[in-house]
């Protein structure tokens, strides 16, 4: 099975929806600094209030509506995205939801771990995984990519 050498310094992308931005933060101020040995990027506003509050180094993508999670998506489809923390909100419809389903569904064909909530993330981090290095396990989709049209 081909195999992606995530190293220990891992790309962690981070979203946060409107209502979970708080939680997000409080979860990211006690990760703070296992988080800083990483290479972050997040959508837009996530983004800006991760460095703004916990000044921690962030590469900022378009805001989330506004293609945003297409840019964390394209990533993944890249292989340059190891963790995805997306506390995305189970409580209210977003405007993006397309966008929203789309990112989850490119995390799971490309088997990248993803933390919805607190507890994940905290499962995450937690993992000597995420320290050292990883080799992930990617579908083969050879088969797939050259099947008759
Ligand atoms: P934002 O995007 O970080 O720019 O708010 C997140 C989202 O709503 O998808």
């Amino acid at each position: 099975m081909p195999t992606i050498d995530a190293p220990a310094r891992k790309q962690i992308a981070l979203v946060a929806h409107d209502h979970r931005k708080a939680a997000l933060l409080a979860w990211a101020g006690r990760h703070r600094a296992q988080l800083a040995r990483h290479t972050l990027f997040a959508t837009g506003t996530t983004g800006r209030l991760l460095a703004e509050n916990l000044a921690l180094a962030v590469h900022c993508l378009e805001s989330g509506p506004l293609g945003g999670d297409q840019q964390i998506g394209a990533r993944i489809a890249e292989g340059t995205v190891d963790c995805l923390i997306f506390f995305w909100d189970p409580l209210e419809a977003q405007p993006h939801d397309p966008d929203i389903r789309a990112l989850l569904r490119l995390a799971a064909v490309w088997n990248i771990p993803v933390a919805c909530n607190e507890a994940t993330a905290d499962f995450l981090m937690s993992s000597p995984m995420m320290d050292s290095s990883y080799l992930r396990d990617i579908p083969d989709f050879s088969s797939y990519r050259q099947r008759p049209a």
